[in-house]
């Protein structure tokens, strides 16, 4: 891998789920022996099953949650006005708040007139980090019913920083606020887009998104068929490099729902993913990017 004094981080992200993001993001850090891999789908984490963890260790993460103290409440409402997640309500003169869709932003804390409000910490998941084969591998989970996993994501971010090595962040599904906070830090993002209507669709979602970063992108399209492929005629439309095309395979469909990983078990497949890492390493203006070490 080249640079490893500051590392290399790749963000591997998609429109929505299933396309294929956590094939091609554990497969790539398979590819170089001493890579990370940072899974931030917290909602529905999955990486560990490719990469179960020797020695695993978790912690907890916390996030402030408003307390109200109700003798300094004058029930102005302020704070309930103020919440744009609903997460708090003025009912029989007193403020409720409902701790699991409190997003933790503590605008609460800051608007309300009284001092009446201060913050106490409460769990809202945990951080997993271990090896895997020589793969440094950071797993977060958000506890159900949580609102907002930014802060395990932000915590897995902080952790995996100190990684001078390639790092390839798996990022949650779709194109929201919790997306962005995966993708800030990244040097380079790939986006994973399946061969139709929809795929094009949500292709063109992360692509307005990646580019508010200003950070180089590529796209793998996963999927192919013969068919017509209407998000590579987004990719050509829109002049984005097309990183790989991986064909439909029911074989690399199986190994994958398996928990196998690919460039291990099949040449054919280690092929496939080394001209991606090559592809990548073009695009960056780098030699290597993800090395051929393994
Ligand atoms: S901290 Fe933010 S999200 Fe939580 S209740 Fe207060 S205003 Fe709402
Ligand atoms: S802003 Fe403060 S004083 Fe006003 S209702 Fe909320 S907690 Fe009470």
């Amino acid at each position: 891998m080249e640079n490893k004094e500051k590392g290399f981080r790749i963000a591997v992200l998609s429109g929505k789920g299933g396309t294929g993001k956590t094939l091609v993001s554990v497969n790539l850090a398979a590819l170089q022996a001493d890579s990370a891999y940072v899974d931030c789908d917290v909602e529905e984490p999955n990486g560990h099953l490719y990469f179960p963890m020797e020695k695993e260790a978790k912690t907890q993460v916390y996030s402030p949650i408003p307390q109200v103290n109700d003798d300094l409440c004058n029930g102005c409402r302020e704070c309930v006005d103020f919440c744009r997640f609903y997460a708090l309500a003025y009912i029989n003169e007193k403020v409720k708040v409902f701790e699991n869709i409190c997003h933790s932003c503590l605008g609460c804390g800051l608007v309300c007139p009284t001092n009446a409000i201060t913050f106490n910490n409460s769990t809202v998941g945990t951080v997993s980090t271990g090896k895997h084969q020589g793969i440094h591998v950071y797993s977060g989970s958000l506890e159900i019913g949580k609102a907002s996993g930014i802060p395990i994501i932000k915590e897995l971010l902080k952790k995996s920083h100190k990684e001078k090595r390639l790092v390839m962040t798996d990022c949650p599904p779709g194109s929201a606020c919790i997306v962005m906070e995966s993708i800030k830090d990244a040097d380079y993002c790939v986006l994973v887009a399946e061969p139709t209507i929809f795929g094009a669709h949500n292709l063109a979602l992360v692509h307005e998104l990646v580019s508010l970063f200003h950070i180089p992108y590529g796209v793998v399209l996963n999927k192919c068929t013969d068919s017509k492929n209407p998000s590579e005629k987004y990719c050509e439309e829109n002049k984005i490099p097309i990183l790989a095309k991986l064909d439909f395979d029911p074989e690399l469909g199986k190994l994958n729902s398996d928990g196998k990983i690919v460039v291990w078990e099949k040449e054919e497949y280690r092929t496939i993913f080394e001209e991606m890492a090559s592809r990548i390493a073009k695009e960056v203006g780098h030699e290597t990017v993800v090395g051929i070490e393994r």
